[in-house]
């Protein structure tokens, strides 16, 4: 009891100074930061809470407001860089029994025999749960470390338990063969192959390409109130995010395919392209979390049009008007209007990044007063549409029997809300390039999503047919060192 005690107590006492790492956007968290003490822990005492806490409604967000807290400050290893050989980090080997020993023990035993036996420092031991120790602790005792400690354990009794039956490829055929009721969970991975850019990502999406404009955090771009200040931000780059295609990727087709079986319940997209509906998936059981560009509105009046309707000024580089808008602002001007010139001859408000485009009659009028069209993508600051929340807590969950998560790593809520929130004992398997450890799946599948589908499919039997998949793909399938149920898949040119 004493050193959980320890670690508990440790959280009211006072934070260490968090210097670095902290951001000026974020005042909360600037200076001392004494947030440590709000730390919200609620370790379970036995093994019978788990599930409890496990269903306790509320955690998510609760969860969401620590880390958000942390911040930059935290940082995440995943289960990859354990083998790293750092001297001060917990081998994956270390790491998977010491996660075993906390949930087969509890968390008071588990600190009596680790950190207050001496047998191991908190400081190394925070590596076991996925946690770095952050610099601004180095070179202090370890008792500085309980606070994290305390945070990384409560974490890991909340993540869903791996269901310890599905581990192999041939699992994963399986179970997608025999449910009925699959929700498939996807993002910008499932249509990069396409050359739609991942505008998420750091290094190379279309952030990065956002730099030259001199933007200070790119996100402003999709932020609400920044379009409102100047929509020519946004549409100096909408031309390079706007769907130029009527392709989708063997990875559409397999969701397609899961729909033609009867099988899918709900494909929740992250993606603004709309290539789900050109693959077929019907409205009905697409969920776009962050909207498309299937329908654009005005930001003033609603009025809601096609989206097609602005391509062509968006390609252009223009800013699309709203007619009604501007229908009601021409009848109120009638005849008398005095033209809002200014001397020099340009409208009176420009946009920072001007793409400029002549002038025309509509130009002429105030737009400043409103009527732009804009894109129903979710930006910033807007609510997420209805359905979202709807479907998920009164329908799939009920009905859900297998969770499928292709090319997102789960990061950006409403999609990393949905896994879960998912009862704990429906099978999950994630497909994606790149391995995610805040979420512990079932099975791993490693690589390419179109070509982890294909053998997916191929596997089942089914005929996956698309112009994108190679007759005879050479496939190699490799199970990760260390791991029962992570798969690396590569193909060899
Ligand atoms: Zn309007």
């Amino acid at each position: 009891m004493a050193t959980s005690a320890k670690v508990n107590a440790s959280l009211k006492q006072p934070a260490h100074p968090v210097s670095t790492a902290v951001t000026d956007e974020d005042p909360s968290v600037e200076g001392e930061i004494d947030g440590l003490p709000r730390v919200h822990v609620h370790v379970p005492l036995d093994d019978s809470d788990l599930e409890d806490a496990a269903e306790a409604d509320g955690e998510l967000d609760e969860w969401e407001d620590t880390e958000s807290l942390y911040g930059d400050v935290l940082q995440e290893m995943g289960d990859d860089q354990l083998f790293d050989g750092e001297p001060d980090a917990c081998t994956l080997e270390e790491a998977v029994a010491f996660r075993q020993q906390l949930r087969a023990i509890g968390p008071m035993e588990f600190c009596r025999t680790t950190v207050e036996a001496g047998t191991i420092s908190a400081k190394k031991l925070l590596t076991a749960f996925g946690l770095k120790p952050p610099p601004f602790l180095e070179g202090e005792d370890d008792d500085a470390y309980y606070p994290l400690l305390s945070l990384a354990l409560s974490r890991e009794l909340s993540k869903r338990i791996k269901l310890t039956q599905y581990n192999s490829v041939d699992d994963a055929v399986d179970l997608i063969k025999n449910a009925k009721n699959i929700i498939v969970l996807t993002g910008a991975g499932i249509s990069t192959s396409l050359g739609i850019p991942d505008f998420r990502s750091k290094d190379k999406g279309l952030y990065a390409k956002l730099e030259y404009l001199g933007l200070s955090d790119p996100q402003e771009v999709f932020d609400i109130n920044t379009f409102r200040d100047d929509p020519s931000i946004f549409y100096t780059i909408a031309r390079d995010i706007l769907p130029s295609t009527d392709r989708f990727t063997p990875t559409h087709a397999f969701i397609h395919l899961l729909q033609q079986k009867g099988k899918l319940l709900t494909n929740y997209s992250q993606n603004i392209d709309n290539i789900e509906s050109i693959a077929g998936i019907l409205p009905e059981k697409l969920i776009q979390c962050h909207g498309s560009f299937a329908t654009a509105s005005c930001v003033e009046c609603k009025y809601q049009i096609p989206g097609e309707t602005i391509f062509p000024d968006i390609k252009a580089g223009r800013i699309p008007k709203c007619p009604k808008c501007i229908a009601s602002l021409k009848a109120q001007a009638g005849t008398s209007m005095k033209r809002k010139r200014s001397q020099n001859g340009q409208s009176k408000k420009r946009g920072r990044y001007d793409s400029g485009a002549d002038d025309s009659t509509d130009d002429d009028l105030d737009t400043a007063k409103g009527g732009i069209m804009k894109p129903d993508i979710t930006f910033f600051g807007e609510q997420l549409p209805d359905r979202f929340s709807d479907r998920l807590t009164n329908h799939d969950k009920h009905l859900v029997d297998l969770v499928i998560v292709i090319g997102t790593s789960l990061k950006v809520a409403p999609v990393s809300e949905v896994v879960p929130y998912l009862p704990a004992h429906i099978p999950q398997m994630y497909i994606s390039k790149t391995p995610v450890s805040h979420v512990n799946f079932d099975i791993d599948m490693l690589g390419e999503c179109d070509v982890v589908v294909a053998e997916l499919c191929r596997r089942a039997g089914w005929d996956l047919n698309h112009e994108m998949i190679p007759e005879k793909q050479k496939l190699d399938i490799k199970l990760q060192d260390g791991f029962t149920s992570r798969h690396l898949f590569s193909t060899e040119e």
